[in-house]
């Protein structure tokens, strides 16, 4: 059904039961924030932290899809708007939910 939809609904129509998310990296030198927006129909809660520990809970596995990682030392981020390898803050931000009710 959803590969039916994909494919016979104008590319700009949202899918039932789609989200929209953003991929976003902050420059922490000069604040600019980079944003690839992308609809999405599932999340991929993790079972284990970035350690390997098994996460106590599932609040506890979609609290980690809100974490930022931070792009630092050998990580560092090439900023497009100030031109310079800084320190920044890379995650994702949820925009819009599903509409499931
Ligand atoms: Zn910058």
């Amino acid at each position: 059904m959803l590969a039916y939809l994909e494919e016979h609904l104008p590319p700009q129509t949202p899918l039932p039961f789609s989200g929209l998310l953003a991929y976003e990296t902050k420059c922490l030198s000069c604040a600019n924030i980079s944003r690839s927006p992308s609809p999405f129909q599932i999340l991929d809660a993790p079972l284990s932290s970035l350690t390997g520990d098994p996460l106590p809970s599932l609040d506890d596995a979609f609290l980690s899809l809100l974490r930022h990682e931070r792009l630092d030392g050998l990580n560092q981020y090439s900023c497009g708007a100030c031109g310079q390898k800084s320190d920044a803050l890379r995650g994702v931000v949820y925009q819009r939910m599903p509409n499931v009710r």
